[in-house]
């Protein structure tokens, strides 16, 4: 009988990650050696600081604070450090030298993973980042390897668990953004400093991956249009309740090939109104989904937790026996194909369908003047509501309008908004949020 092939894999962190991966890796190594078909010895785990309390109990003697010495003399690197430096360096060193690298580190694929990328095509090895997008969900390998037989157009994803908790909350409690982002945080689902989430940035880092791999074209974060979910206030969502909407903040990529010239790829993250039957309105709390349609299968979602520690090592886990069961056949196969050169368009391009909030006057010819408005630049209304709100003697305060377009560019619904308020009829504009799923 032939002897097992042993596989030396060096660990980069040993965090929330990290600690969970070596946990796995040592407790469950027969299993593993069974489905990769080689034993994974890890061989060591570099850190910061060595004698760190650590979630899990690990051999004193596998930690290092010399992560360079430990890349070199591995077949297989895992980088759980996060950030940019040291982890570009150390994975384009593990690359140069031959081994295969799993790693979870968004911020750094989506600032320079073309680099990365290229570097690992040219030594023919493997590089894996199934847990940088949506933490536990199966999400890279079924775009990468499932539906590359078909066409991909468009992909939208929940894949910030901290803004949907936010959103969640503001939904089914009524709370202002500033309550229930302390809430988030109160209960561990914010950082101290939530800036990445609640910007939108770390949605946006996934959103220009999730473009790359699904229309085979590198995009990088400064492709992604990006918007937060500061501005969504209590009242955007019980307007959009109301109407029969949900609030997520959606990582959007598409393909847009109709509008006149503009041919390419849109992707971008922002607020958006999704009908409450949708099935991404469904996912609640800090749980991630993303829903696919492609040209052959039709819809398609995928549902779960998006971060914490063992949750990630599974997506980091399930990377690395792929790429040992790739070494021990004696290749490294393909990683990612780019094969087009489609252009990320600005988000002007992009067309969606829009809510729009009015305070209006209750006079007569209000609406014809509205509806006239939004003809003249070609939007065209889907839906028209309006409330009368009165005071205890019946008389009218306010009039409250609300207005769901067909599919609109941005350009022609900022003129449209524009010209809207110049009305003297019209007290504000309310909210103005994009619409999907209609
Ligand atoms: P973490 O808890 O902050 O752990 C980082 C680890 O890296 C620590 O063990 C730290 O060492 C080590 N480290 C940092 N800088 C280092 C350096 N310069 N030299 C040596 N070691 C260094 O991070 P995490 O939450 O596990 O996340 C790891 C990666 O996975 C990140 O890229 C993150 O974006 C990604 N990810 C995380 C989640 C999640 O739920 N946490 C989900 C998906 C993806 P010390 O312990 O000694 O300080």
């Amino acid at each position: 009988m032939s002897e097992v092939r042993t596989l030396k894999v060096a660990l980069l962190g040993c965090g929330n990650v990290g600690a969970q991966v070596a946990r796995i890796l040592i407790d469950d190594a027969e299993a593993l050696a069974a489905r990769s078909g080689a034993r994974l010895e890890l061989t060591g785990i570099a850190v910061r600081t060595v004698d760190a309390p650590r979630d899990v109990e690990l051999p004193r003697e596998l930690f290092t604070t010399d992560a360079d010495t430990l890349v070199k003399d591995a077949d297989l690197v895992i980088e759980l450090m996060g950030g940019i430096e040291p982890a570009r360096s150390l994975i384009l060193t593990a690359i140069q030298n031959g081994a295969c690298v799993v790693t979870g580190n968004k911020a750094l694929l989506a600032q320079d993973g073309p680099t990365l990328y290229e570097e690992a095509d040219k030594a023919g090895v493997q590089l894996s980042y199934e847990a940088a997008v949506a933490g536990a969900i199966p999400i890279l390998r079924p775009i990468r390897d499932s539906l590359s037989g078909d066409r991909i157009t468009r992909v939208l994803g929940i894949v910030n668990g901290t803004t949907n908790f936010i959103l969640d909350q503001m939904d089914t409690t009524g709370a202002q953004f500033a309550d229930a982002l302390a809430e988030a945080q109160r209960l561990g689902y914010a950082e101290a400093d939530p800036t990445a989430d609640i910007e939108g940035h770390d949605a946006a880092a996934k959103a220009a991956i999730l473009a790359a791999l699904s229309f085979h074209t590198r995009f990088s974060l400064d492709d992604v249009y990006c918007e937060g979910i500061t501005k969504v206030s209590a009242e955007d969502i019980a307007a959009a309740k109301d109407a029969g909407f949900v609030i997520k903040l959606l990582a959007i990529a598409e393909k847009i090939s109709s509008a006149g010239d503009a041919n390419g790829i849109s992707v971008r993250v922002h607020p958006t109104l999704l009908p409450r039957e949708h099935p991404l309105a469904a996912v609640r709390g800090a749980f991630n989904a993303v829903f696919i349609e492609a040209e052959n299968a039709g819809e398609l979602m995928f549902y779960g937790q998006g971060a914490g520690g063992t949750p990630t090592a599974s997506a980091v886990l399930g990377d690395l026996v792929s790429a040992a069961r790739r070494l021990v056949l004696g290749g490294p196969g393909r990683t990612e194909t780019t094969t087009g050169h489609v252009p990320a368009l600005p988000i002007d391009a992009s067309t969606t369908s829009y809510y729009i909030g009015l305070d209006v006057a209750d006079q007569a010819g209000v609406l014809a003047r509205i509806t006239q408005i939004f003809a003249e630049h070609g939007v065209s209304i889907e839906i028209m509501r309006q409330t009368i709100h009165r005071d205890t003697n019946s008389k009218v305060e306010s009039a409250e309008l609300k207005i769901v377009t067909h599919r609109a560019s941005e350009a022609a619904l900022a003129a449209t908004v524009e010209a809207v308020k110049g009305l003297d009829v019209i007290n504000s504009v309310t909210s103005v949020l994009r619409v999907e799923g209609v």
